[in-house]
């Protein structure tokens, strides 16, 4: 069926609380100044709304009930008043928020950690509205012959990028990277093109094989023996010099702790539940001179640099999608990604 702007709904899948998920007919946008309407081709699944689901809760959904979806790309439907350079029918892609520039931490050059941060989420729908900042700051012409579903990885790229970058790998660093999802996937290929040598620890064998596509030296299978062990053993007892944990689960941080060389670096990248701690030797923490730190999001730098990386075709995304659906069944992708038996799914409205 032919879908036009003449109609006057669209389906819109709104998010009331934990697993409770509902498609409604919702009036289609239409741009304030400033704004664009983009028509969704292929919406993603992502972790973060996987946990969302699940909790109920996240930082990015701030009322319920909330539009939800927030990695996609599509094709311009309309265009408010002042935009100029884009027109209606331009293939194009946005990142899920821009900063305000003007609080302290955007002087810092923090972005990320924008006093004023805005998030879009309603990918998960026919039609989205984007607002003007991220109109002006994160959104990119897709130039032809890119498919829609690679170029929509562009904002959890740009947190992998932005993950990469902070955390300052070496050519001959041997990393691990804990989690096998998307995002630990995503780490995989970005910290192979940098050179240096990669672990990765997950629990599905299909993920790690998909690691292994991706250039992983090592994989390791957490369910099998005991992973701490089977790290040191790898490294001469020592630890890796750098690890990424990408599973966001207070456990999982500990062990990226213990797995740590002295004087290695840690980055704690999946977010845990809210309320959750974790338990730190402070012992070792100092007189090994561990260095943790989280990386958060992206600031608009790092979704150019991942935009570059997708339009050169450095990322290959049949390694991530692992599915296809119509937007209807979403609730049914969740479920399927919770049972670890899908990466991302590609939705099609
Ligand atoms: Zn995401
Ligand atoms: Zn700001």
């Amino acid at each position: 069926m032919e879908r036009t702007m003449t109609l006057a709904t669209m389906k819109t899948a709104l998010f009331y609380g934990a697993r409770d998920l509902r498609m409604e007919e919702t009036p289609i946008p239409h741009p304030k100044p400033g704004e664009v309407v983009i028509r969704v081709e292929t919406a993603l699944t992502c972790g973060t709304d996987l946990k969302t689901y699940v909790r109920g809760t996240h930082k990015m959904i701030p009322t319920l009930p909330s539009p939800f979806g927030h990695e996609y790309a599509g094709v311009i439907a309309e265009v408010g008043r002042g935009v100029t350079e884009l027109e209606p029918g331009m293939p194009v892609v946005t990142a899920n928020s821009a900063p305000c520039n003007q609080c302290y931490f955007c002087r810092l050059e923090r972005h990320n950690l924008c006093e004023n941060l805005r998030f879009l989420n309603g990918a998960y729908a026919e039609y989205v509205r984007v607002p003007k900042r991220i109109v002006r700051q994160n959104l990119y012409r897709v130039p032809p012959g890119v498919p829609f579903e690679r170029i929509a990885l562009l904002e959890p790229l740009a947190c992998v990028v932005h993950g990469v970058e902070r955390t300052g790998i070496a050519m001959d660093d041997r990393v691990a990277v804990i989690g096998a999802g998307p995002i630990g996937l995503m780490f995989v290929r970005l910290i192979k093109m940098t050179g240096a040598d990669v672990i990765v620890l997950g629990r599905s064998p299909w993920k790690l094989d998909a690691a292994r596509r991706y250039g992983a030296d090592h994989v390791i299978d957490v369910t099998a023996g005991d992973p701490e062990k089977h790290v040191r053993e790898l490294t001469d007892g020592r630890g890796v010099d750098v690890v990424i944990e990408a599973v966001g689960l207070p456990e999982i941080w500990e062990r990226a702790i213990n797995i740590t060389r002295r004087g290695g670096t840690v980055n704690l990248f999946g977010g845990c539940r809210k309320g959750s701690e974790v338990r730190i030797d402070t012992h070792k923490l100092h007189y090994e001179e561990k260095r943790i730190m989280s990386v958060f999001h992206h600031p608009p730098r790092y979704v150019a640099m991942a935009f570059d990386i997708l339009l050169r075709g450095e990322v290959d995304e049949s390694v991530l999608i692992s599915d296809h659906l119509p937007l209807e069944r979403l609730a049914d992708a969740f479920e399927k990604m919770e049972r670890r038996e899908a990466l991302k799914i590609a939705l099609t409205p």
